[in-house]
């Protein structure tokens, strides 16, 4: 199945980019493995105009609207992220006129249609550094709450949480779990994502992003780690990091990140679908606020 898989994707000029949430087999056939804005901002650069994108929609949507002259395909149209999904226009329109003074900073999990409504897009690694560069004391966040209260609580602004009840259900672990993994592995560091609730934030040694993650263990001497994410970023860790032990906080897992198989991609491959199609004017409208993120960031 992997021969035929990578015999394939060099047959018909494609590159596969992964998540980092991807099951092992799957992260072990791509090209590259990573977070859904390091692998969008990768395809720009790459000279290859097919992608088989292995992650859910709003990822592959997100490399579409950057590399808009590029085929971007995925194997299963159901794997789709149901935080993402909590948020939609007609929300942001209700938020906007109940707050008109407020910037719309939204979450890089979020549909291609809500980013055409914001003013600023932000991921995880970079949310306290844009919203802080941010022109406005209110800011209109969405779709994750725990992510809008650590944002909160790192920056002093006003944010408001749209929808006000928009969380990752992978990453509500038991605001013990904590506690125990420290009595499992006392001499173990605690890193979780910033998409966890604050309990469990409070209770860490580390607060960051899947990218984020990947950079502790090279300036953290400590020989196991406790990773509070969903369960495929401890593979991709103990694969970078041989030598160290990675633990997951409680073996949490999205669903929909494991729709993608080895069964359906090599489908994928074989039929070339199912193509990423967007109009043309959420494409354009949505671009923007990506950009100004980049320009925020310098
Ligand atoms: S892990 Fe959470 S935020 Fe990420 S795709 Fe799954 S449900 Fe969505």
């Amino acid at each position: 199945m992997v021969n035929k898989i990578l015999k394939l994707k060099k047959e018909k000029g494609y590159i596969i980019l992964a998540h980092n949430y991807q099951i092992p087999e799957i992260q072990d056939i791509a090209d590259f493995v990573g977070d859904s804005l390091q692998l969008a901002k990768l395809a720009i650069e790459l000279e290859e105009k097919r992608i088989l994108f292995l992650g859910v929609d709003f990822m592959a949507e997100l490399v579409k609207i950057l590399n808009p002259e590029k085929k971007v395909i995925i194997p299963d149209r159901n794997a789709t992220c149901p935080m993402a999904n909590r948020l939609t226009p007609t929300i942001i329109e209700e938020y906007k006129e109940k707050y008109p003074e407020a910037s719309v900073v939204l979450y890089v999990n979020s549909t291609a249609e809500c980013k055409a409504m914001a003013d600023v897009i932000c991921t995880s690694a970079n949310a306290i550094d844009v919203i802080e560069k941010v022109d406005s004391e209110v800011i209109l966040f969405g779709p994750d709450k725990n992510l809008a209260e650590y944002v909160a609580e790192k920056t002093g602004k006003r944010i408001i949480p749209m929808p006000a009840n928009g969380y990752c259900p992978v990453h509500q672990f038991d605001p013990t779990s904590v506690e125990k993994a420290r009595k499992k592995f006392p001499n173990a560091r605690v890193v979780v994502h910033p998409e966890c609730p604050k309990e469990v934030r409070d209770n860490a040694d580390y607060v960051g992003s899947t990218g984020q993650m990947e950079q502790i263990p090279e300036i953290d001497l400590s020989q196991t780690f406790v990773v509070g994410t969903e369960i495929g970023m401890v593979h991709k860790l103990r694969k970078k990091f041989p030598h160290k032990n990675f633990v997951p906080l409680e073996n949490t897992v999205c669903v929909n990140m494991k729709k993608n198989t080895l069964e359906n991609s090599l489908l994928a491959l074989e039929t070339e679908s199912f193509e990423v199609v967007l109009p043309d004017d959420v494409l354009e409208k949505a671009k923007a606020p990506i950009l100004k993120m980049f320009e925020i960031m310098g």
